[in-house]
């Protein structure tokens, strides 16, 4: 494989496999769930380790390896493991790296699944999780004790589109000798690296943007050679791996990552700027938007605002239920980070479970709609979205 440092677009195309007697020019798929050895040398040295080379497809495969490799390369990572779903990795990270007793400080607004990890099943071993409020990032040092490990959040957040800012949680981390783990499923390594601000571990939804085209589950742990090293041990002994064959699809999706993203982008700031000027709208909230509370921040750390873009309707529940129904051609689903654009509605939804007052301290009001911008064209979005509203 290519080891070289060039630009992430290269990396993306041109970190591969190297070439069989066949010569192709795209890589193989390897569906094989092991490999042989020569002799029985061979296969001592490899169960010890003396040698690097593939022994069952749990632990690695050709295909999860160049997925790997990639992601490393876009992020600036040393090494990473590949995951059957971005929730295997987050919940095999923790796993791995924790003890009974051990504490985490998170953001409040984290992934719908991750918070359920958070408050149902590691209290089971005596794991607690303490809270900030991502807007009050000064809080976030009185919410560390002694026996904090882990410090977690993502950025921009779902489904409020708040930035953190990286820097100032690197810092944080490095001052009290915590693990600093960022989800950066939202922005894509294209668009913001956060091992560059401090960050040990950087952890994937690939079935969002990285794949971008709704057809495959994956997650990726990628960072610090030494914690990888552990969460690898868990992960070979546990069985979350990534099949070969979506290693493969989301290797061939990294290729055009950056020109996917680059048009996600540009789709998502019209959208925003259009809405922003809708009587129908009380606010817009995207990171690229001068309006966005956290827009300094966002243009220091990010290169492009992302694809979500969110806003909220004047009318409370009712108005975010009438605005889905007059939706035409753009998707009511759960995903985000798709070709296709997607709306929904987390207050009737994906947030209804909550009390009023829990939304709110995740900054979900009743009226507010999240938008995954996809890749059609801008007009015939905006026009969809112009009809719903009106
Ligand atoms: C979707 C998502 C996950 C979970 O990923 P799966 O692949 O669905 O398991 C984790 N974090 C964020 C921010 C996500 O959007």
């Amino acid at each position: 494989m290519s080891k070289g440092k060039k630009h992430i677009e290269t990396e993306a195309i041109r970190s591969q496999l190297d070439r069989t007697q066949f010569l192709e020019h795209s890589s193989p798929l390897y569906l094989t769930s092991s490999f042989v050895f020569e002799d029985a040398e061979d296969m001592r040295a490899s169960f010890t380790e003396e040698k690097e080379r593939n022994i069952y497809s749990r632990f690695t495969n050709p295909n999860t390896s160049e997925l790997v490799e990639k992601v490393c390369l876009m992020e600036g990572a040393e090494s990473g493991y590949a995951f059957a779903t971005g929730m295997a990795a987050i919940y095999s990270t923790f796993a791995a790296l924790l003890e009974s007793g051990d504490h985490i400080v998170s953001a409040r607004s984290v992934f719908g699944s991750t918070h359920t990890l958070f408050t149902k099943y590691f209290p089971k071993w005596q794991i607690d999780t303490t809270y900030f409020d991502v807007t009050k990032p000064e809080t976030i040092a009185s919410c560390i004790n002694p026996k904090t490990k882990i410090l977690y959040a993502e950025s921009p957040t779902n489904p409020a589109v708040d930035i953190i800012d990286l820097d100032l949680l690197g810092a944080i981390a490095k001052a009290h000798n915590l693990i600093l783990i960022i989800d950066n499923c939202f922005a894509t390594p294209y668009v913001q690296q956060p091992m560059k601000h401090g960050a040990h571990l950087v952890i994937h939804s690939a079935t969002k943007l990285m794949d971008g085209q709704g057809r495959v589950l994956g997650g990726l742990t990628v960072g610090n050679a030494d914690l990888i090293r552990e969460i690898y041990l868990f992960a070979r002994n546990t069985g979350p791996a990534l099949s070969p064959f979506n290693a493969w699809l989301l290797s061939k999706s990294l290729e055009t990552l950056p020109v996917r993203v680059d048009r996600h982008c540009e789709n998502a700031l019209k959208v925003a700027e259009f809405l922003e000027n809708h009587a129908k709208v009380n606010w817009v909230k995207y990171p690229f938007l001068k309006s966005h509370p956290q827009y300094d921040v966002a243009k220091r750390q990010m290169k492009l605002g992302g694809n979500i873009v969110a806003f909220e309707l004047k009318g409370g529940v009712a108005a975010g239920r009438q605005f889905l129904d007059g939706i035409k051609m753009c998707s009511l689903s759960a995903n985000l980070g798709d070709t296709r654009t997607i709306v929904t509605h987390p207050a009737s939804t994906t947030h209804s479970k909550l009390s009023e007052a829990d939304r709110l301290e995740v900054s979900i009001t009743d009226g507010l709609v999240r938008i995954s911008v996809g890749l059609e064209h801008i007009d015939d979005i905006i026009a969809d979205l112009e009809q719903a509203l009106n």
